[in-house]
């Protein structure tokens, strides 16, 4: 398959030729279309018939034999975590958590390693069609720079716990650093800063309410792993008398600009709690299963009308950040679970891994669906292979068939970032030697 560019001018982009799969409110596809980019923007979107000539334009892609979509949304990861990517598996996440991944952390984890981890991942991101992503980690105005570097759009969160971190030393300085960072994040318009308090287990109620405060009073997100197993449940529930749930929502917390990653143990008697307060939750099936941690109730989420968006979450509990794998499990999982094929059909789990994840991390009036008037995160993945022929149902062949691998151009913000599966951005080499390097020096002095 051939994409060919004919002028590496900016400005005006045609890309015609494919198949456009819009996520529009009316789940529009068209079979031979044109999407026409001004800058940043989609200008028009049509049949390749109405497309304006190609001597119009700066740039023209050829996406024949091609499937266009909008950019995938990884709705919770922790980006720089791809730096433990295989470190330790097979683990509860109690013993995960506090016997491997808190104290490597606290050896390792530096500006540098977070610079170098969130570029990785960022080019693992790209190489599989993730446009957007929300992250959050320690050092974030490091992952911010890399975000800008290689070219991703991303929330980025100041991790806050009530624990000594690797960068912030006293706990009790924790909601002033995460002021600091809203300072003198690195920013331009494809970051948004927010602060992550990494659960109601490792932040006390003070903690959970300043933050959130100061995420209110900057209109920012407010990110937050909730119910993810059922230790945590017990936990709360002994030191505070009532589920997690209702103590976040007792401490005014839970809101509109609140997103909740895994929610795997909200009750069912708390379903219309979490749809009155407009909470959004990040669905991050394989992480869930590699922890055991269990299945969250998505469907029943998305019958009460909570917006949910899928999440790899970290590389170290995944291990891969390919949204198109998690599509294929979050399809399945479900299905299995209630022994009912016919719950998260493709066309649903689509629609979260876009416009969905669009609507949870707030940018859906900017993202999600190749709509005239939003921003040019656009995918385009290889339709001419042997797995993906014959085709019937696109949705299905994204969900059932497709993998990152799939993708072989991308565009975020008007710019192309991956054309033909070259990434432009940044020097992808020089980007795995960083991290294997810091990856053999992790082992050397852990592992002997
Ligand atoms: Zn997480």
């Amino acid at each position: 398959m051939a994409l060919a560019t004919v002028s590496k001018k900016s400005g005006m982009v045609l890309i015609k030729g494919g198949v456009i799969l819009t996520l529009n409110p009316a789940d529009e596809i068209i079979e031979e279309g044109y999407l026409l980019l001004q800058e940043d923007k989609i200008e028009k979107v049509g049949g390749r018939r109405e497309a304006p000539p190609d001597h119009a334009v700066d740039r023209i892609i050829d996406a024949s034999d091609s499937l266009i979509m909008p950019g995938l949304v990884n709705t919770h990861t922790h980006a720089a975590m791809a730096c433990f990517r295989g470190l330790a598996d097979d683990l509860s996440l109690k013993t995960w958590l506090d016997d491997y991944i808190f104290p490597v952390e606290s050896r390792f984890v530096n500006p540098e390693f977070v610079y170098k981890g969130t570029l990785l991942a960022g080019l693992e991101m790209i190489r599989s069609g993730t446009t957007t992503m929300c992250d959050g980690y320690f050092f974030e105005e490091a992952a911010a720079q890399a975000v800008m570097d290689v070219g991703l759009r991303a929330i980025v969160g100041k991790g806050v716990i009530d624990f000594p971190t690797p960068d912030t030393p006293d706990p009790a300085l924790n909601i002033a650093h995460g002021k600091r960072f809203l300072e003198q994040c690195p920013s331009n318009s494809r970051i948004t800063p927010a602060l992550f308090c990494h659960s109601a287990y490792t932040c006390g109620p003070e903690t959970l309410q300043k933050a959130k405060e100061v995420c209110r009073s900057s209109s920012i997100p407010f990110l937050i792993h909730l119910a993810e197993t059922e230790d945590e449940i017990r936990e709360i529930r002994n030191r505070y008398g009532v589920s997690v749930v209702r103590h976040l929502d007792r401490l005014g917390v839970l809101d509109e600009g609140t997103i909740a990653a895994h929610c795997v143990w909200v009750a069912a008697n708390e379903f219309s709690l979490v749809a009155k307060k407009r909470v959004r939750i990040a669905h991050c099936p394989e992480s869930n299963m590699k922890l055991a941690s269990g299945v969250a109730p998505i469907p029943d989420f998305l019958q009460n009308g909570i917006p949910v968006g899928l999440g790899t979450d970290g590389c170290a509990s995944n291990n891969n950040l390919d949204m198109l794998s998690e599509m294929d499990t979050a399809a399945k999982i479900h299905k299995l679970c209630r022994k009912d094929p016919t719950v998260m059909d493709a066309k649903t789990v689509v629609r979260m891994a876009t416009r969905g994840g669009a609507e949870v991390v707030g940018l859906d009036k900017e993202i999600g669906s190749l709509e005239p008037g939003k921003k040019a995160d656009i995918i385009i993945l290889d339709l001419k292979q042997p797995h993906m022929t014959p085709i019937y149902n696109y949705y299905s062949h994204l969900v059932y068939s497709a993998s990152g691998h799939d993708v072989v151009t991308v565009l975020i913000d008007g710019r192309v970032v991956m054309d033909n599966r070259e990434i432009l951005t940044v020097n992808e080499k020089d980007a795995v030697t960083a991290v294997g390097e810091i990856g053999k020096t992790i082992k050397r002095r852990t592992l002997g």
